[in-house]
């Protein structure tokens, strides 16, 4: 099968036949039909720092896709040939503490497709079918295939309080985008999305934000909205150390910041103004809670008040992964997707 292969420790990506998968007597293989390009798979191009502490190359690259089941091993019941699917990336081991207290979304012993083993940017993919997610008859394999960063966007939302409430997301990139999106749908207030990139403030707006602004325009954004009291939720979305010192300021005494944007360094935070003597709370998001932020997503989109397909702005095919990379990091896509097959 072709496939999209990190094949040695150094910059790119190398297309070329490979092997399909075998299947163990618990995984199912599946033929992958889209595939969304993340931002890890461009520090995985680049073979920046993170990528050489973490990946051990050859492996095929991708872990956002959806497609149809071909094949299950012997022991899988619920999970047959034909079945449209997506899945979840994260492959835990469902014995530790944290897989067993409903916490698996930060099981230390977590392997990620595309990342720690074989992903998806190929023709078919293995997974253990206690990772595969069912797609409705209705969604179309393209929102399958970025299940992945929306879940991300489901569980930085819905693990804070959002009915009725003011809302800011600094960073809008496709995640802070769906997040937008998500935080309308579950009845949000007012909210408040920004970014230093006018095409993704863009989106932003069409995703429902009833302001969508430069960060210089922030404050008296939220002051204008809120009375002056601060915003009850923020979703730091951009990992960018001025924005989450912006997170602190706007959220109101009490409030809660969600943290989900991945500084490139560590940065100081003064914890007595900026989050104690606030009394706010932080969360950290890793990922998806196995499994309900999926049972979230697929209720919103079965609701029909959630619709991802406007963020999705490129479509390529896997051959020209040279033009997908280079459209995330030219800043101005949306998602971008591989039409594999
Ligand atoms: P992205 O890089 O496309 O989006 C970040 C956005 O922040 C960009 O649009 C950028 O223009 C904007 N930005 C820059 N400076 C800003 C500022 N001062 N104020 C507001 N916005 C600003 O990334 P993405 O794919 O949407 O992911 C968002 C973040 O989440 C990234 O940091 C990514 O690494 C992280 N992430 C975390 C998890 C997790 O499980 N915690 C999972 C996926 C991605
Ligand atoms: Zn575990």
């Amino acid at each position: 099968m072709k496939a999209l292969v990190k094949e040695s420790p150094a910059v790119g990506f190398v297309m070329k036949d490979v092997p399909v998968p075998t299947i163990r007597d618990d995984e199912v293989l599946i033929r992958v039909s889209r595939a969304g390009v993340c931002g890890t798979d461009v520090h995985i191009h680049e073979w920046d720092d993170w990528a050489k502490g973490r990946c051990k190359p050859p492996f095929v690259v991708g872990h956002e896709f959806a497609g149809t089941v071909v094949e299950a091993g012997k022991l899988v019941t619920d999970v047959h040939e034909g079945d449209r699917v997506t899945a979840e990336g994260h492959i835990v081991c469902g014995r530790c503490h944290l897989c067993r207290t409903g916490n698996a979304h930060v099981c230390p012993n977590t392997r990620i497709i595309g990342v720690d083993r074989d992903g998806c940017f190929a023709e078919y993919i293995a997974m253990p079918a206690g990772n595969v997610w069912h797609l409705d008859d209705e969604i179309p394999f393209e929102v399958g295939g970025i299940h992945d960063p929306m879940g991300n966007a489901f569980h930085t939302a819905l693990t804070a309080d959002i009915p009725g409430n003011t809302v800011l997301v600094t960073g809008c990139g496709p995640i802070g985008i769906f997040a937008v999106g998500i935080c309308v749908a579950a009845g949000a207030s007012h909210v408040i999305a920004s970014d230093v990139n006018p095409r993704r403030l863009e989106l932003a707006r069409v995703m429902g934000a009833r302001d969508a602004v430069h960060p210089s325009e922030v404050e008296a954004t939220v002051r204008r909205a809120t009375a002056g009291l601060g915003v009850d939720v923020v979703l730091e979305m951009s990992g960018v150390p001025s924005a989450v010192h912006q997170a602190f300021k706007e959220v109101r005494v009490g409030g809660r910041v969600q943290m989900l944007g991945i500084p490139a360094k560590p940065l100081e935070i003064n914890l007595a103004t900026e989050i104690i003597f606030k009394g706010i709370t932080v969360y950290g998001v890793v990922g998806r809670r196995m499994y309900d932020t999926w049972i979230q997503m697929t209720q919103f989109l079965r609701s029909g008040k959630f619709d991802p397909t406007p963020v999705i702005t490129h479509r390529f095919p896997l051959e020209q992964h040279a033009e997908a990379i280079a459209a995330i990091k030219s800043g101005e896509a949306g998602k971008v997707v591989f039409e594999v097959g």
